[in-house]
């Protein structure tokens, strides 16, 4: 068994536009090599900070991402090789082992995909897009039904038609 623990500089965003790990940012890895009869298994943490954005209220936020993830790496020509899809399992390729495929989807299925500056984030006003978390408590607009605007308009008509004969 062997084990890994570094740091790898993400050359491309992993995540989804709504939050993710920017590029450049540090992946933290800590994990297992296993040699198992069809390949290597591969478990283990993968952390790092994330960036985005509440998905109510576009305010930039940050965090932290981890996630446990196991993946077998099977060898060319055993079994599993043999008799899974490509998709499915992970290969060993020239004796090497391609994390980062692995570490980009796990990553991002542990993101959430509406991500929140705060569980209760009122969001954005409809009528002028004010962030209400930063709004007055008494924020909102003084709108007329479109009902009773139609009918205003009616009424508004009627006086000017009176006042022209
Ligand atoms: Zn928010
Ligand atoms: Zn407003």
């Amino acid at each position: 068994m062997k084990e890994i623990h570094r740091t790898v500089v993400t050359p491309d965003r992993i995540g989804a536009e709504m939050i993710g790990i920017p590029a450049g940012g540090d992946v933290e890895e800590d994990l297992r090599l296993e040699s198992v009869s069809e390949g290597v298994l591969v478990s283990g943490t993968v952390s790092g900070d994330t960036q985005g954005q509440c998905s109510r209220c576009l305010e930039p936020l940050t965090g932290t991402v981890s996630v446990y993830l196991t993946e077998l790496f099977a060898y060319p020509d055993s079994e599993t090789d043999q008799t899974s899809d490509e998709d499915d399992v992970e290969r060993i390729e020239n004796e090497k082992i391609d994390l980062e495929q692995t570490v980009i989807d796990a990553v991002a299925t542990e993101l959430p995909l509406s991500p929140l500056c705060r569980e209760d984030c009122p969001g954005l006003c409809p009528e002028c897009g004010t962030r209400l978390a930063d709004a007055e408590p008494e924020h909102g607009h003084d709108l007329i039904d479109p009902r009773w605007a139609k009918l205003a308009d009616r009424v508004s008509d009627q006086g000017t038609q009176e006042s022209e004969s």
